[in-house]
C-alpha cells in the first residue's frame, strides 16, 4: 500500500472541487441562520455509550458501522457516526434548555464516521450538515426544519429532489402497533439477523432494502391505521403547513429511517440522480431520545443533509454553483525591486477586498505570465525596474489583452473600479 494512499472508503477534497462542497456547506447553512439557528460545535469522538444508547443498540450504525476504539486511560470512545445524540448531550450539559427559550436551536456542519462497504456516494468518512431543535412539541417546527432544508436544496438549484414523509407516532399508539408488527413479521421467512431485529426494533425491519424482505412486507401493518388522534392531527398540521410553504411531499408508510430514537414525523429527501444510494438528507422527532441518554423530557426534531451527496446531486443534475474567483488579481514582478513593490501592491490589494497572488520563486516572464493565466485571475500586474521609476504598473486584463499603465499610489482604487 502506498503512504500517498486516503484510507478506504475516504476521499480527500481539493482545490478547485473543494469550494463547490464549501459552497454546499454555506448554502445549507444560510436559511438556517436567517430561522434563529445557532452554531454548535462538538467533539469528533464521544463515549461510545451516547451512540449506543442514543442511536440505538439494534441499529446497523452501532452493530456494525462504529469505529470504537479504547484510549490509552481505558475510556471506550467511538467516532461520532451521525450528529444529533452529541448535540443533544451538549445541550444537556451546557443546560441550553434551562435558559428559558425553548426550543432551543443548532446547526452544525462536520465530519462523520461509519464502517460502511463502500460504493458510489456511500463513504466511510463524509460530511454532513444539521440542524436540530430541541425542547418543543409543535407541528410548526416540523414543518419549518423541513422548509429549511428544501429552501436549501433549492437555493443551490437542485430541483430533482423529492420528499418523503411519514409518521411513526408516539408512545400512546406505537406499542400496539409494534405488537401487530411483530405478529405479522413473526410469520414472514426470514434469517436469524432480521428475526432478532423483530423483537428489539420491529420498525427496522420495515427498512430492509433487501428485494427478497421487501416483496415480504407487502402485507405488513401500517402505522398510519394504528395512529391516535393526537398523532393523526400533529401529523395532519405538519402536512398542511408544508402544503401551505408549496414543499411537496409523498407519504411513505414505510419510512422508517435507520436510528431508533425518531418518533411522529420522519422524513427523507432523496434525489433520483444518484442511483442506489439515493438519500441525500432525512430526519425526523425524537421526542424521547434526551430520556433515552439519561436527560429530561424534551420532545425535539432535527435532520442531516449529506454534503458529499449533494455534490453528487449538483453533478447528476449539471448544476454548476457561482463560485467566487480565487483570484482577481496576479502578480507578476521583473527583477527584485519589482518584486519587493509588487508584494507591497498585493498586500495593499488584499486588505482592501481583493483576492491577489503573486508569482513567487523569482521565475521568468514567460512562466509567471502561464501561473497568472492558470489562476483564472481578471489582471495580471506586470512590473518592471523602468515602470517602477515612473511610479506605475501595468495592469493587464487577461481576457482582451489590454494593457495600460496605472500608478501605484491609485492601484487599489483603479482595480476595484474596474473588478466591478
Ligand atoms: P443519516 O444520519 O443516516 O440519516 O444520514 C443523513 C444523510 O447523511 C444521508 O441522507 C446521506 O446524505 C448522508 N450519509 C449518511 N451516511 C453516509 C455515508 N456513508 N456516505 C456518504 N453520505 C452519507
Amino acid at each position: 500500500m502506498s503512504t500517498f494512499q486516503a484510507p478506504k472508503g475516504t476521499y480527500d477534497l481539493l482545490p478547485p472541487d473543494s469550494a463547490v462542497y464549501l459552497a454546499v456547506r454555506e448554502a445549507i447553512a444560510a436559511p438556517l441562520r436567517r430561522a434563529g439557528y445557532g452554531y454548535v460545535e462538538t467533539p469528533g469522538f464521544e463515549n461510545v455509550e451516547l451512540f449506543s444508547r442514543g442511536v440505538g443498540e439494534s441499529t446497523d450504525i452501532v452493530t456494525k458501522e462504529m469505529y470504537t476504539f479504547t484510549t490509552k486511560g481505558g475510556t471506550r470512545l467511538a467516532l461520532r457516526p451521525e450528529g444529533t445524540a452529541s448535540v443533544l448531550r451538549a445541550a444537556l450539559e451546557a443546560n441550553l434548555h434551562k435558559a428559558g427559550n425553548l426550543p432551543v436551536k443548532l446547526w452544525y456542519s462536520g465530519s462523520y464516521y461509519r464502517y460502511e462497504r463502500p460504493q458510489a456516494g456511500r463513504y466511510r468518512h463524509f460530511s454532513q450538515v444539521g440542524a436540530e431543535a430541541i425542547g418543543a412539541e409543535d407541528p410548526l417546527l416540523d414543518a419549518e426544519l423541513i422548509v429549511l432544508a428544501v429552501d436549501a436544496y433549492r437555493s443551490l438549484g437542485l430541483s430533482d429532489f423529492r420528499l418523503l414523509l411519514n409518521t411513526l407516532g408516539d408512545k400512546t399508539c406505537r406499542p400496539a402497533y409494534r405488537a401487530a408488527l411483530q405478529d405479522f413479521l413473526r410469520g414472514l421467512d426470514l434469517d436469524e439477523d432480521t428475526r432478532k431485529r423483530i423483537e428489539i426494533n420491529p420498525l427496522r425491519v420495515l427498512d430492509d432494502k433487501r428485494a427478497a424482505v421487501r416483496a415480504q412486507l407487502t402485507g405488513a401493518p401500517r402505522i398510519a391505521d394504528h395512529l391516535c388522534e393526537e398523532c393523526k392531527a400533529y401529523h395532519e398540521q405538519v402536512r398542511e403547513q408544508l402544503t401551505a410553504a408549496g414543499v411537496r411531499y409523498e407519504d411513505d408508510p414505510h419510512l422508517v429511517r435507520g436510528l431508533d430514537y425518531y418518533t411522529r414525523t420522519t422524513f427523507e429527501f432523496v434525489h433520483d440522480g444518484l442511483g442506489s444510494q439515493s438519500a441525500v438528507g432525512g430526519g425526523g422527532r425524537y421526542d424521547g431520545l434526551s430520556e433515552m441518554i439519561g436527560g429530561p423530557e424534551l420532545p425535539s426534531v432535527g435532520w442531516a443533509l449529506g454534503v458529499d451527496r449533494t455534490v453528487l446531486a449538483l453533478k447528476a443534475e449539471g448544476v454548476e454553483l457561482p463560485l467566487p474567483r480565487a483570484t482577481d488579481v496576479y502578480a507578476v514582478p521583473l527583477g527584485e525591486e519589482a518584486r519587493r513593490a509588487l508584494f507591497t501592491a498585493v498586500t495593499a490589494l488584499r486588505r482592501d477586498g481583493v483576492a491577489a497572488d503573486l508569482a513567487y520563486g523569482g521565475r521568468g516572464m514567460k512562466n509567471a505570465m502561464k501561473s497568472a493565466n492558470r489562476s483564472g485571475a481578471r489582471f495580471a500586474l506586470v512590473a518592471g525596474e523602468r515602470d517602477l521609476a515612473d511610479g506605475v504598473v501595468q495592469l493587464k486584463d487577461l481576457d482582451s489583452g489590454e494593457q495600460t499603465p496605472v500608478r501605484l499610489d491609485e492601484l487599489v482604487a483603479t482595480v476595484k473600479e474596474r473588478l466591478r
